[in-house]
């Protein structure tokens, strides 16, 4: 019996067409994309609830966005809102993520700080 174990996964892999490392073709073939998770810069997809229509015909749809997207969207609307402590903490949110750490993020509220 002949046999390489490759991967400890038993999955169909394909091809990345960015940078040709293996990925499986689920990837492909039930998300449709063709980059691996390290090529793909798309990042979980969000659904945001938004209200539409006006008085008594009124209905909600679900709006979905890419991760970038909707972090913009979250800060926007906390600007929008006057909302500096979502700002704050939306900011170290993203933070945190670009250095890998792990949760849970520590909000730093600044407005303590002036009044002790
Ligand atoms: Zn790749």
């Amino acid at each position: 019996m002949r046999q390489t174990i490759k991967t400890p996964r038993k999955v169909k892999m394909i091809q990345c067409i960015k940078c040709q490392e293996d990925m499986p073709q689920l990837r492909l073939t039930q998300y449709g994309y063709k980059v691996c998770v390290n090529c793909s810069t798309v990042g979980t997809k969000r659904g945001v609830p938004v209200m539409r229509g006006t008085g008594d015909h009124t209905w909600t749809e679900t709006i979905i966005m890419e991760e970038d997207q909707y972090q913009d969207f979250v800060l926007a609307t906390a600007i929008e809102r006057g909302d500096t402590k979502a700002v704050k903490a939306e900011m170290l949110n993203m933070e945190a993520e670009d250095k890998n750490l792990q949760g849970p993020f520590q909000i730093i509220n600044n407005m303590d700080k002036d009044r002790s």
